[in-house]
């Protein structure tokens, strides 16, 4: 485990503290499977567990994607993030986590990145980390609950992009997200959109296309 994680050192986009916290070295990620929605499977130590940064001192969290605060966004966004989010101070979650400290340390990065307008592609992302933290942990009701507002943030970056680059990846989350919740409708609306030869080079095409089949194959025997 000791040589799997390292400490990372960090400064807080609040407060400028300056921290270390744990992380997993990308040498030691051993994949061994993943759903149609990307979400992996580790051998070890699930890397999940430390990708949002908690600062030990002010509480704020953040993923390595977050843009810095503005000098004056941040006295008002981190009282109104401490007063939803931190009612017993900061908790310190720079050491080995556990799954509900990893949740933890999400569902502030969410609050946070919420609070300060990240970008919604970025926070959809932790939504659907938190989703598939909770699969891991057979809560399906809380799974479905990350799933929706990971299907309405990747809705709002898909209309909200400047570019077409990510095109493929939001039409492919937004596809997969539907078809979990149940939405084959609004499933099938999405995927044809990603089933055309525009993003024929997408890397992921191949899950996209198997998750569908299945699900449609799955209703044609029920008839
Ligand atoms: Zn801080």
């Amino acid at each position: 485990m000791d040589d799997i994680l390292y400490d990372k050192h960090c400064e807080c986009l609040a407060c400028a503290t300056e921290f270390t916290t744990k992380k997993v070295r990308s040498n030691r990620m051993r994949t061994i499977s993943r759903d149609s929605d990307l979400c992996s499977y580790f051998a070890d130590v699930n890397p999940y567990y430390y990708e949002s940064n908690v600062c030990p001192h002010c509480g704020f969290a953040f993923t390595d994607s977050f843009s810095p605060l503005r000098a004056n966004q941040k006295e008002s966004i981190y009282a109104d993030y401490k007063n939803h989010y931190l009612p017993q101070g900061a908790p310190n979650l720079c050491g080995v986590r556990n799954v509900n400290e990893a949740i933890l340390s999400f569902k502030l990065a969410l609050g946070a990145g919420f609070a300060k307008k990240e970008q919604p592609r970025f926070l959809a992302g932790i939504c659907m980390r938190l989703a598939w933290l909770y699969r891991a942990e057979k809560n399906t009701a809380a799974e479905l609950e990350f799933l929706e507002a990971a299907n309405r943030f990747f809705q709002v970056a898909y209309e909200t992009q400047q570019d077409s680059l990510s095109d493929a990846h939001f039409l492919h989350m937004l596809g997969d997200t539907s078809l979990r919740l149940g939405r084959l409708d609004q499933a099938r609306q999405w995927f044809s959109q990603l089933f055309t030869p525009t993003h024929a080079d997408y890397a992921h095409i191949d899950l996209a296309r198997e998750a569908w089949a299945a699900r449609k194959n799955e209703q044609n025997a029920k008839g």
